[in-house]
């Protein structure tokens, strides 16, 4: 190794002073090595009137530990980079035809598919050269170079990343995974799925204030082939292959070649080591989409499915009673909570969460929504909403408009789906449990939306013998998303309010 070194030492020298004699003018040379998890060795770098340049077969050695194993060969005035093991095609990745000699009369052709292009090379020292800027265009990688840290970047495109998950408890939001530099590439690129989803429309205040914060979004789940993105009440399916460029390097694959810049005392000349990492993609603990899931009783579907419903809570003493009897039958409801209530009484709200019930959205102060301004009517939704995130780490996804009184405005507005009921019980106005009791029991059919209020004890002694007779009779008490899920779409439940 010694001997080698020496030996390379001298050749370097001679090299380097042969260097300064025919390029010093326009093509400096640098010294420089490769090492890292690649095999270590030397490398030769010029810098020709200003530009780094790589030696080809540098290249070669380096393309050759990334996943693509390229080959490389010099065929008398061609030089030919292929797909190595990796691929099984037979295209010639890169030959050089030879045009003219000298250091910026060469051109190198090559063709990745039907894409042709030609590159500037330079033949120094009867080797090719070519700008590590042109890199890129090879190997069909995103180059990018931090002079700070004197670093070239190559990524590596990614085009699943299945593997990758994430654990939300600590992430900060799935914007911690892009390189802060990309951020707003991303947000562009969600935005635009999100207006051919749901139409420009839907893209209300408060989802474009969720996107545009630091964490990007915090509910999301990493799928097979993307990224599902909660946005309030809408979610947005992103394809890694449509972002996979903006993710940052400590999650990608890639290699780095570091250049690190410095005088060398003896020759007066720059030197630059040249680090070539390999990186695989790194695995990350996984974002549960909605933390209780797996725990939930599977849904039979040729059993009817029916969804309690209960509005204007939480409230203590009367809707732990109910969740006691949910509990109790392996039942699930949706709680459509006021913001003013789920304030004085959060664990309530956590307590329905953790049951596999749904948290709907049913105002902040349960005022007549259409009496406000719009921007008023958007920021009742958007508290509860948010207070049901804190607690939860879920959006309320579904709203229930206080008194049934909703306009198409605030409802394309929300970006909320909203519903209102098939079966109103009155609970509120007879405040008596067998009144709700046969309201319910007379009238319930496979599909049903059940209208009540955890507000009261006569509701709450409804349910104690409702429930456990329901679930006699076959039916099976699920969530409003359970129900939709089932039933095809928001539209096909009675209650859905359309308009
Ligand atoms: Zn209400």
């Amino acid at each position: 190794m010694l001997r080698r070194m020496t030996f390379l030492t001298i050749m370097l020298t001679l090299v380097l002073i042969f260097c300064f004699i025919v390029f010093a003018k326009s093509a400096e040379k640098i010294t420089a090595y490769v090492s890292g998890e690649v095999e270590n060795g030397e490398i030769t770098v010029f810098s020709v009137d200003g530009n780094k340049c790589i030696g080809l077969k540098d290249v070669a050695i380096i393309l050759k530990d990334t996943e693509d194993k390229f080959d490389f060969k010099v065929e008398d005035n061609t030089v030919v980079i292929k797909y190595g093991e990796n691929y099984s095609g037979d295209l010639n990745l890169i030959s050089i035809e030879k045009k003219e000699p000298g250091y910026s009369s060469l051109y190198m052709n090559f063709q990745i598919g039907r894409k042709s292009e030609e590159i500037n090379v330079y033949e120094i020292e009867n080797e090719y050269f070519l700008m590590i800027d042109d890199l890129h265009k090879i190997i069909n990688c995103e180059i990018s170079v931090d002079s700070e840290n004197s670093k070239v970047y190559i990524n590596k495109k990614i085009e699943g990343l299945g593997d990758i998950s994430i654990d939300i408890e600590s992430s900060g939001g799935i914007g911690r995974i892009f390189d802060s530099k990309y951020i707003g590439n991303v947000r562009e690129k969600v935005k635009q799925i999100f207006f051919d989803v749901y139409g420009e429309k839907s893209f209300s205040t408060a989802i474009q204030e969720k996107l545009n914060s630091e964490e990007l979004c915090h509910s999301f789940e990493l799928l097979e082939n993307g990224i599902r993105l909660e946005l309030f009440t809408k979610e947005v399916i992103v394809p890694y292959s449509e972002i996979s460029e903006f993710f940052s390097f400590d999650i990608k694959n890639y290699a780095i070649i570091s250049m690190f810049f410095g005088e060398s005392e003896d020759m007066g000349f720059w030197n630059t080591n040249i680090v070539v990492e390999s990186v695989a993609v790194k695995s990350l603990s996984r974002c549960p989409y909605t933390k209780n899931k797996g725990k939930l009783p599977v849904i039979d579907p040729s059993r009817p499915v029916i969804a309690l419903t209960f509005d204007d809570g939480p409230k203590n003493g009367t809707t732990e009673r109910i969740l006691d009897v949910l509990e109790k039958y392996d039942a699930r409801a949706t709680f459509f909570v006021v913001g003013t209530m789920v304030e004085k009484a959060p664990e309530l709200v956590k307590r329905e969460y953790d049951l596999g019930c749904q948290i709907g959205n049913h105002s902040y102060s349960h005022p007549i929504l259409t009496k406000l301004k719009l921007e008023e009517a958007n920021e009742e939704v958007s508290k509860t909403s948010n207070l049901v995130f804190d607690i939860t780490g879920d959006y309320a996804r579904i709203a229930r408009p206080p008194y049934g009184s909703l306009s198409h405005e605030i409802k394309e507005a929300s970006g909320v789906e909203w519903f209102n009921w098939s079966i109103d019980t009155y609970d509120w106005k007879t405040r008596n449990a067998d009144s709700v009791y046969k309201n319910i029991m007379n009238n319930v059919s496979d599909g049903d939306v059940i209208l009540m209020h955890d507000l009261y004890g006569s509701t709450v002694d409804a349910v104690e013998k409702v429930v456990p007779e329901l679930a006699e009779k076959g039916f099976q008490m699920v969530t409003m998303k359970e129900l939709i899920e089932l039933k095809g779409g928001a539209s096909n439940i009675s209650g859905h309010i359309k308009k």
